[in-house]
């Protein structure tokens, strides 16, 4: 580190509360040195309150740029001085790009999580997709799916405050994608769920359900749902095969996890940042198995 670090290193960062957890630091500053970059990056427990500092830090110390998680993604959409299409419809950003000054606020979960399905050669464009969950990951997903050409989403959410979420997104994609067919539904309608998913090419659970502690959890009572031809991914990587997905693949589903997912949003934030690929490979093999 002490070879690394100059007078001329640029800083970029993490800000959210918690961030101590965080595989992003290892992850970026491995990138960093493997290719050359003379860059550090630092995690900076901020709670929303501090946004308006943080963005004042990042533009005087000229950071090149900072990822950004809960709860200050909403947040931070404010300071913007330019927002990327997801961005602006979801109302979040993840990434934060810092041109001399300009910031450009990014979104990558969704194309983190489509860029995943590509490497496990699934192609969005012309596919229906059937996802459960309308919280921070789902959206994400929902939206970049729509923006990549996904010929029709259904959505399935329980009736709590996501619902409501939901709705919004539904009524965003019809306005800025309108050739792509959406749909909320309650996902306690199981027979909905299950008509949906018959005529689906990708079936998603973006919702919590099966997360550590909860393993033992699935949103799918019905096993029959899941058929050969059936793509099943998960946005939930603790565990990094979730109950989800074992039903799915016992079905002889393919199935991807969610670490994937995690990986490729590092990955497309850091080709913002740099203009480079991350290397990929490298940082899986190290701080994702
Ligand atoms: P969130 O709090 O924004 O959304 C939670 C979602 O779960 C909502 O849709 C909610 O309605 C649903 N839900 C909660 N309890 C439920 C229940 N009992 N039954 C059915 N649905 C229920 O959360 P989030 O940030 O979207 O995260 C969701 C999961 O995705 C977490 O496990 C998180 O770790 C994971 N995640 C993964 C990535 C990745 O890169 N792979 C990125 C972000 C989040």
């Amino acid at each position: 580190m002490e070879k690394r670090i100059s007078g001329t290193t640029g800083l970029l960062g993490l800000i959210g509360t918690p961030v101590g957890h965080s595989k992003s630091p290892v992850m970026y500053n491995y990138s960093f040195q493997k290719l050359g970059l003379d860059y550090a990056y630092l995690a900076f427990d901020i709670p929303v309150e501090k946004v308006p500092d943080a963005i004042e830090a990042i533009k005087t110390f000229n950071m090149r740029g900072s990822n950004v998680t809960m709860p200050c993604k909403g947040e931070v959409t404010k300071y913007m001085d330019e927002l990327s299409p997801a961005a602006r419809i979801i109302g979040a950003v993840n990434t934060i790009v810092n041109d001399n000054g300009k910031l450009t606020g990014h979104i990558t979960d969704g194309i983190g999580f489509v860029r995943n399905l590509k490497e496990n050669g699934v192609e969005i464009k012309g596919k229906k997709v059937t996802i459960m969950g309308a919280g921070g990951a789902a959206t994400a997903i929902q939206v970049q799916c729509a923006l990549d050409g996904a010929k029709e989403i259904s959505i399935f959410n329980v009736k709590d405050d996501f619902y409501v979420k939901a709705e919004k997104t539904v009524e965003n994609i019809k306005k800025e994608v309108p050739e792509c067919i959406v749909n909320l539904y309650d996902l306690e309608d199981d027979q909905r769920l299950k008509v949906e998913v018959a005529s689906s090419d990708i079936l998603i659970n973006g919702t919590l359900v099966g997360m550590h502690p909860h393993e033992d959890k699935t949103n799918i009572k019905d096993t029959t749902i899941f058929r050969k031809d059936l793509v099943v991914a998960d946005v939930v990587y603790n565990p990094k095969k979730t109950k989800f997905l074992t039903d799915a693949e016992t079905a002889g589903c393919e199935t991807i996890g969610g670490l994937g997912m995690l990986l490729w949003q590092g990955a497309e934030a850091f080709k913002l940042y740099t203009g480079l690929e991350m290397p990929v490979e490298e940082v899986k093999e190290l701080y994702f198995k």
